[in-house]
């Protein structure tokens, strides 16, 4: 339910696009460059609001719903996608968790310190052998003396090198009716056993980190269990990837937005021959395309958080928006560097971080081959229902 009003909305989206395009903008190379978000532009991003966006306001959170959190997701994917990386987890994969699924008391300890962003979560689901089929996961819990006891490996966990909390899921052992499910646990990362791998070493988003986790024989008390239930951890991976899916879509087109007006800048004054590449009209069908593209993604992203909202499709909605979204951005973001021509190829300019951040989009929560197995899948099913 929709809590913070529109006038209200209008005024966070307004501050956050000011925030974005004045202050983060203009020191994205500064980000490129140190591998890291400055330490002013997270602290002022935590003043905003911006790590408990997507939180309740009960907890702290700014209490925005996913049609808000579309609009947002617009300003937010017009800079470094690092920037909003840095939040992303605590409003979207690993907060949603709490928010869905854990007790009173779980949400009161670990939403407030997220929402203000003294805490940062992650979500530790993917494991070397399952990424796009988790049910193939080998991370165990197993109840021991009174404690769970967590073995196993997790990779490419976003903001794990940052994280306090690991919002972990591990197949549940120890009793017969208890083997093969999904649980998930709140787990600290100064926890005895948590070893947080290096940095890894990406193709883009630099000052985003991820990296692997090892749990080695892990012990948390039974209060770290979300939900006190052994068999919530699928369902929850697969409700809040879903959300997440919508949020990515949007993020896709905030990126696109730039693309585009990166590259009707760029080619209204880059001459060739004496006139503007941009008066071409071989440039102009590459802008036209941009442009079609960008408005069908942002309307796709819309109609999906809509139906999301009002609980009518939470899945075709959110795996065909992602598909279309990320898809249609790739391209978009190809296209920027053509109109740019060997200089989008630079390393200073803005299209050639595009181009590169935009990658992830299509791999990360489901790539783009499971969204079609979700979407043909759900189809089919509705028509034989
Ligand atoms: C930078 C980064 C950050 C990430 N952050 C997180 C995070 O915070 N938490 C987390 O848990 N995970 C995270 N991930 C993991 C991400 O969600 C997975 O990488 C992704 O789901 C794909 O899984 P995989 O890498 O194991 O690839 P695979 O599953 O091995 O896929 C390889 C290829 O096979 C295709 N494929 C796989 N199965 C099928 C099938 N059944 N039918 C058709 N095609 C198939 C895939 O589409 C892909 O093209 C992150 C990944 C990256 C790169």
């Amino acid at each position: 339910m929709q809590v913070v009003d529109d006038e209200d909305f209008a005024q966070i989206r307004a501050q956050v696009r000011e925030f974005v395009r004045e202050q983060v903008v203009p020191r994205e190379q500064e980000i490129a460059e140190s591998d890291a978000i400055p330490p002013d532009i997270r602290a002022r991003a935590a003043d905003m609001g911006l790590f408990g966006y997507a939180l309740p306001q009960a907890y702290g959170g700014l209490g925005l719903v996913i049609t808000q959190d579309v609009e947002l997701a617009f300003e937010l994917g017009y800079t470094a996608l690092s920037f909003r990386s840095l939040f992303g987890t605590n409003n979207g994969i690993a907060g949603q968790v709490l928010v869905g699924y854990g007790t009173d008391e779980q949400r009161k300890q670990w939403l407030e310190p997220m929402a203000e962003g003294r805490c940062i979560a992650s979500f530790a689901l993917t494991e070397p052998e399952a990424g796009s089929d988790p049910s193939g996961m080998r991370a165990t819990a197993t109840w021991t003396d009174g404690a769970w006891v967590i073995d196993g490996q997790k990779r490419y966990i976003t903001n794990a090198p940052l994280s306090d909390l690991l919002v972990t899921f591990a197949k549940v052992r120890g009793t017969a009716e208890s083997d093969g499910r999904i649980a998930v646990f709140l787990v600290p990362t100064t926890t005895a056993g948590v070893i947080v791998g290096p940095k890894d070493r990406k193709m883009g988003q630099e000052g985003a980190t991820s990296s692997e986790v090892t749990f080695d024989g892990v012990r948390v008390g039974p209060e770290a269990l979300i939900s006190g239930e052994i068999d919530t951890g699928f369902r929850a991976a697969m409700a809040v990837l879903a959300r997440g899916r919508v949020h990515i879509s949007a993020l896709a087109m905030g990126l696109s937005q730039r693309a585009l007006d990166e590259s009707v800048a760029y080619s209204a004054v880059n001459r060739q021959g004496g006139v503007p590449t941009g008066e071409r009209q071989l440039v102009q069908a590459m802008l036209a395309e941009q442009a079609s593209l960008v408005m069908a993604g942002k309307a796709t992203a819309r109609e999906a958080a809509a139906r999301y909202l009002d609980g009518t499709d939470r899945r075709i909605g959110p795996s065909a928006a992602k598909l279309f979204c990320t898809e249609a951005a790739g391209k978009v973001a190809d296209l920027a560097v053509q109109v740019h021509g060997g200089a989008g190829y630079m390393r200073e300019m803005p299209v050639e971080r595009l181009y590169r951040d935009v990658r992830l989009l299509r791999l990360y929560e489901g790539t783009s081959e499971i969204q079609k197995l979700i979407v043909g899948r759900e189809l089919i099913r509705q028509a034989q229902a």
